[in-house]
């Protein structure tokens, strides 16, 4: 008897039915995976991929809004390399209409804890201010 060990799509979740495509290790179903090729950092604004939660506790969503840094892959994927040890374990890159030379960070959903012990307010200001961005929002969500 054949074994079918099921896959589930790293970005939205589902079960993979057909091809399996793999980026770094990860799978992904036909529609994200091209989604994923086409991708160079920086997300549509919609994007919401299948939440990872970190630490345990209350969870929170931070969302920061930068700017005046340039609207630039290259920058995008400094910032991806700064805040996660693999692709977008801890922060994703998505692309807001009120941002001109910048985008918005999202941090995954983690306790306070786990997100000062991983990343830590000193160290997320110090490089966006080094790459020259500003701050211009910064959204806390339970
Ligand atoms: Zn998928």
């Amino acid at each position: 008897m054949e074994e079918k060990f099921e896959q589930i799509c790293e970005d939205c979740g589902k079960s993979i039915e057909g091809n399996i495509n793999y980026i770094s290790g990860y799978p992904y179903c036909d529609k994200c995976y091209e989604r994923n090729v086409n991708y160079k950092g920086i997300h549509d604004s919609d994007y919401c991929p299948k939440p990872v939660f970190y630490g345990n506790g209350e969870y929170y969503v931070i969302t920061v809004d930068i700017d005046g840094g340039g609207y630039l892959d290259i920058n995008a994927e400094k910032l991806l390399d700064a805040f996660n040890k693999k692709h977008e374990e801890y922060m994703y890159i998505v692309h807001n209409d009120k941002l001109k030379e910048g985008f918005r960070l999202v941090f995954r959903p983690m306790t306070s804890d786990y997100f000062e012990n991983n990343i830590g307010w000193d160290k997320l200001k110090s490089i966006i201010d080094n790459m020259g961005y500003k701050i211009i929002n910064i959204n806390t969500a339970k």
